[in-house]
C-alpha cells in the first residue's frame, strides 16, 4: 500500500516544538494537500516524508515500512521545491533526465520518459536551453518534469506554483491533475492558498501552529468545519464568528435576539454545552431592506466589490457582520436587515473552539450536496 501514516510524529528545533503530534494516514493514491499560514509546519512536515528532517518523536510509516531512519534516496519519493532548485549549469533536457541516469535507467527507457514529459509538459524545443534563458512557468514546468519523470510512488509538492502568475497556475494545475490521473501516485502538496487546496484536493490537512485541525474533504471543511480556526481560514471573506452569551436557544448580540430552529435546540441539548459561539458564512446571511420575523438589524459600515458580489460590512451592536450580496443597491450608512440562514449555521465551544457538530437531518443534505457544493468557494 502506498499509503503514508504518521503516528505521533513530532519535530523539534532546540526546544521549540515546530510540529506537535500528527497522528494521521494518507490514503494510496489521493491528492492530499497540506494547507496552512505561513510558518506552521507544512514544510517541515513534508520535509520529513522526504527524509530530509529527522523526526523527533513517533513513527512515520510509508508502505507500511517504518522510514524513521531510511535516507531519503531510499524512500521512492520525487519533490518538486518552491525555488525550483534547478541545476543552472545543465540543459533542460540534462535537468529532466539527470535522476534516470544516477538511477541507471536504460536509455531507451531513458528517451521514452523523456518524449512522454516533454509533450504532456509542453517543454518541446526548450531542450537544449539553460534554466537562465526559461521564463518562471518555464522553469516550474521543467521542476515538475524533473520529478514525474521518476515515476515514484510518492509526489511531494512544496508550493509549487506560488511563483507563478494567475494564469499560469490555472494551467499548471491542469497539468498536475494529467500526471496525477497519468500515475496515479500518492500526492502531497503544501500551498497556504485555500482556493488552490479547495480546487485540487481530494482531501486537506489543515495546519495550524503545527497541529492538524482538520482533515477531510473539500466539500466537508467548508461546510463541516470542525473548528473556528478553520472555519475562519476556510472561505473568503472569513465565516462570522460571534458570542452567543446564556443562549438558551437563542443567539442573543447586544440588545437584539435569534431564535435557532427546534432542529438546533434539541441538538445543543443532546450535547449538553452551554457556552457557544455561533458561526455562518458571508454567502449563508440574506439581506433586506425591509425587517425579518426572526433577523437581525445592523448598519452598512462600508463595501467590497468581489466582481460577481458585493461584501457588505455591517456593524451588529458594536460587532462587525459581513454578509455577501449579488445587489450593488446597499450603502455606507444604510439600515440593513439579515437573516442566517438556519440549515447553514455551525456552533462551536466557545472553550475549546471546537464544532458541536450538525443535525442529523442537514448531514443526509450535505452528502447530497458533495458533489456541487465542491466549487461553492
Ligand atoms: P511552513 O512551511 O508551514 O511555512 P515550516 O515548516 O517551514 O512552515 O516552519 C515551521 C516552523 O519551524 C517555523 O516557525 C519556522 O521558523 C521553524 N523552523 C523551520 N526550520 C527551522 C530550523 N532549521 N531551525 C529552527 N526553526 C525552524
Ligand atoms: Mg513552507
Amino acid at each position: 500500500m502506498k499509503e503514508i501514516k504518521f503516528e505521533h510524529v513530532k519535530k523539534s528545533y532546540g526546544d521549540t516544538e515546530v510540529v506537535k503530534d500528527l497522528n494521521f494516514t494518507i490514503k494510496e493514491g489521493e491528492r492530499l494537500i497540506l494547507l496552512g499560514p505561513s510558518g506552521c509546519g507544512k514544510s517541515t512536515t513534508l520535509r520529513m516524508i522526504a527524509g530530509l528532517e529527522d523526526i523527533t518523536e513517533g513513527s512515520l510509516y510509508m508502505n507500511g515500512k517504518k522510514m524513521n531512519d531510511v535516507p531519503s534516496g531510499k524512500r521512492n519519493v520525487a519533490m518538486v521545491f518552491q525555488n525550483y532548485a534547478l541545476y543552472p549549469h545543465m540543459t533542460v533536457k540534462q535537468n529532466i533526465i539527470y535522476g534516470l541516469r544516477v538511477r541507471k535507467l536504460f536509455k531507451k527507457d531513458i528517451q521514452s520518459r523523456l518524449d512522454s514529459v516533454l509533450d504532456m509538459l509542453q517543454l518541446r524545443g526548450l531542450e537544449d536551453r539553460l534554466p537562465k534563458d526559461l521564463s518562471g512557468g518555464q522553469r516550474q514546468r521543467v521542476a515538475l518534469a524533473r520529478a514525474t519523470v521518476k515515476r515514484s510512488d510518492f509526489f511531494l509538492l512544496d508550493e509549487p506554483l506560488s511563483n507563478l502568475d494567475a494564469q499560469l497556475r490555472v494551467s499548471a494545475r491542469k497539468e498536475l491533475l494529467k500526471i496525477h490521473e497519468m500515475f496515479k501516485q500518492t500526492m502531497v502538496y503544501v500551498t497556504h492558498d485555500q482556493i488552490e487546496a479547495m480546487t485540487f484536493a481530494d482531501r486537506i490537512a489543515l495546519m495550524y501552529d503545527g497541529e492538524l485541525q482538520m482533515l477531510d474533504t473539500p466539500t466537508n471543511v467548508y461546510h463541516r468545519p470542525a473548528n473556528v480556526f478553520t472555519a475562519k481560514f476556510i472561505g473568503t471573506p472569513p465565516t462570522n464568528i460571534l458570542e452567543m452569551d446564556d443562549h438558551n436557544g437563542f443567539v442573543t448580540i447586544g440588545e437584539q435576539s435569534l431564535e435557532l430552529n427546534d432542529m438546533w435546540r434539541k441538538h445543543i441539548a443532546e450535547r449538553k454545552t452551554q457556552n457557544l459561539l455561533f458561526g455562518i458564512r458571508p454567502e449563508h446571511i440574506e439581506l433586506s431592506t425591509t425587517p425579518f420575523s426572526n433577523g437581525f438589524q445592523g448598519k452598512v459600515k462600508y463595501i467590497e466589490n468581489q466582481g460577481n458580489s458585493y461584501s457588505v460590512y455591517m456593524d451588529l451592536e458594536g460587532k462587525e457582520v459581513v454578509a455577501l450580496s449579488e445587489n450593488k443597491h446597499w450603502h455606507k450608512g444604510d439600515i440593513v436587515y439579515f437573516r442566517p440562514m438556519m440549515e447553514r449555521i455551525h456552533l462551536f465551544e466557545k472553550e475549546t473552539g471546537d464544532s458541536i457538530g450538525y443535525p442529523e437531518e442537514l448531514l443526509d443534505e450535505n452528502d447530497k450536496n458533495k458533489e456541487e457544493s465542491r466549487v461553492l468557494v
